[in-house]
């Protein structure tokens, strides 16, 4: 049996944003019901209620400053949850749930280097440090773990392991992961941040990149990315990640070939995750919290023999809390996401005057850019037909799932995506872009596909106007696919594929189980 350690930013439903957090709730999971050992170590954002204080510190480096984290601890569904606490992240996320990266949207805190460096130093001791077991009875994890680091934040920790430990003797046999969720993140920083991650010299070359465009903004001033007209050397986290780990592994096959096949997929990365052979797993899903037999919060609960009436029902229900005429008759769209030109949300806002000539209603719930904010909260006031709305909203979110008639999901790109998943389970036929994941994950039985969002060729770049004209009629190729089903026999039986299909973590899990145990036979 495998000892693993997920080393992540977000855990749902503790800390979540986006699919992240949801991978490393169920995965983690999953590959404790098989017997495995497995924890989690994160920042503790919140005060969890279910986290004891273990009293066990640790010392750490918070850029220059030597500090003390101590050590929380929860265990749920036989997957330790342990939680790093220190200052620098329980002050800046008092007790909600986002503002774990920056301020607000596409801002970042101006120590994140320092922040996240930290964490994947603190996350190194817990093998050796803090006993396992829901009364930490297990004892620690030990020296031969696996240690799975969850984009940039974490890609430091192959560096520490090797450079804090390995060459001292200790954890050689362990073994790193690095698992991307998202290449449009890479953790880039100007060279002069490399004093603060206190590694020796000798792996600024992994470390440094040419790049043609800036890192996620740094400060509240400097809101936009800088596309430079030569290259500018910088910090690239994820480099040195995939440089320095023993496998490198992404959320899904058809992703990993897009990251690796030129600079726009792998925004710039290509020919270094193609170097370190990049595979692709896709994700699955937490059966037990997508589940329309037993979720809590629709009106009804339904299985496949009784989806008719039971989608009928919640379909109701969603359009009457909207605002929306109910009528069962109307087909309804259901996007949930980020507010982001990488989602697309910005190409359902321009095809709102064209939706309206096509006969059906859509639904739109995300947070993100404020500029998209702020559009989505006006978009009912302008279209009888829609409805916006710009929060967090699980209990929304699962209205939305059973309730649509399809999932809406335009992404530029996706690494692998989860609502297309989440809908299939409980009856509602994907429409997304053929990309990333999607491809991967919605055969033609089981969704329609439009034609691709184009994205600018440099990253960083705004969308034009033509850009986004040219992505709305993509996105409405492929409505119109599922407008013309809409009713059929053809519809009720995609339907019925959709919610026969298995998209939980059973198969996903033991090709993890695969890789692992591939890296530990190979050491031996
Ligand atoms: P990403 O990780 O790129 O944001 P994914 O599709 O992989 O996208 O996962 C997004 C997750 O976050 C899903 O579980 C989705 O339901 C959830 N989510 C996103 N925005 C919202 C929101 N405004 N309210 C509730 N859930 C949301």
């Amino acid at each position: 049996m495998l000892n693993i350690c997920f080393v992540c930013t977000e855990v749902a439903p503790y800390c979540k944003t986006g699919g992240l957090g949801d991978v490393t709730e169920g995965l983690p999971e999953e590959l404790a019901k098989m017997g495995h050992t497995v924890c989690t170590v994160a920042p503790r954002f919140d005060q969890y209620k279910d986290a004891w204080d273990t009293d066990i510190l640790e010392s750490v480096k918070y850029g220059k400053e030597t500090t003390k984290v101590r050590y929380f601890h929860s265990h749920k569904k036989g997957v330790d949850r342990i939680w790093v606490d220190h200052h620098v992240y329980l002050s800046k996320t008092p007790l909600v749930n986002k503002k774990l990266y920056g301020p607000k949207a596409s801002v970042d805190y101006i120590d994140n280097a320092e922040r996240f460096a930290m964490l994947s130093q603190a996350a190194l001791a817990v093998p050796l440090l803090v006993p396992l077991g829901p009364d930490g009875s297990k004892g620690p994890m030990g020296e031969d773990t696996i240690f799975v680091c969850n984009d940039w934040h974490t890609a430091l920790l192959p560096l520490y392991l090797k450079e804090y430990y390995q060459s001292y003797g200790t954890f050689l046999n362990a073994k790193t992961v690095m698992l991307l969720h998202n290449i449009a993140f890479q953790g880039r920083f100007p060279m002069s941040k490399f004093d603060v991650l206190n590694l020796p010299e000798k792996y600024l070359p992994d470390l440094s990149f040419n790049t043609q465009f800036a890192p996620p903004p740094l400060d509240e001033k400097t809101t936009e990315p800088i596309t430079a007209t030569e290259p500018m050397l910088m910090l690239n986290w994820l480099k040195a990640g995939f440089l320095n780990c023993d496998q490198a592994v992404t959320v899904s096959p058809n992703f990993a070939k897009e990251v690796t096949s030129n600079p726009a997929g792998g925004v710039e990365l290509d020919a270094i995750a193609k170097a370190v052979a990049l595979t692709g797993i896709t994700n699955g899903t937490k059966v037990e919290t997508w589940n329309p037999q037993k979720d809590k919060y629709i009106p009804a609960n339904y299985d496949a023999q009784t989806m008719s009436e039971g989608k009928k029902l919640c379909k109701a229900t969603l359009q009457q809390e909207c605002g929306l005429e109910v009528d069962p008759e109307i087909p309804l769209f259901g996007f949930i996401g980020r507010l982001e030109n990488q989602k697309g949300a910005d190409v359902i806002m321009a095809a709102m005057p064209l939706l309206e000539k096509l006969n059906c209603q859509i639904i739109v719930l995300g947070t993100g850019s404020p500029k998209l904010e702020e559009q989505l909260e006006s978009i009912g006031e302008k279209h009888s037909f829609a409805k916006g709305v710009a929060r967090f909203d699980p209990e929304l979110a699962h209205l939305i799932t059973a309730g649509a008639d399809y999932c809406l999901m335009p992404s530029r790109f996706e690494p692998c995506g989860l609502n297309q998943l989440y809908a299939m389970m409980y009856g509602t036929i994907p429409v997304v872009a053929p990309v990333g994941g999607l491809v991967d994950t919605v055969p033609p039985l089981f969704g329609f596909l439009m034609d691709k969002i184009p994205m600018p060729t440099k990253p960083g770049v705004k969308v034009s106007e033509e850009l986004l004209q040219q992505g709305v009629e993509a996105m409405i190729v492929g409505i119109k696919k599922a407008l013309a089903e809409y009713g059929t026999p053809q519809f009720e039986k995609m339907r019925l594929a959709c919610m026969a299909n298995d998209v939980s973590w059973k198969k996903p899990a033991a090709q993890y189980v695969d890789v692992f145990e591939k890296l530990m036979v190979s050491k031996v």
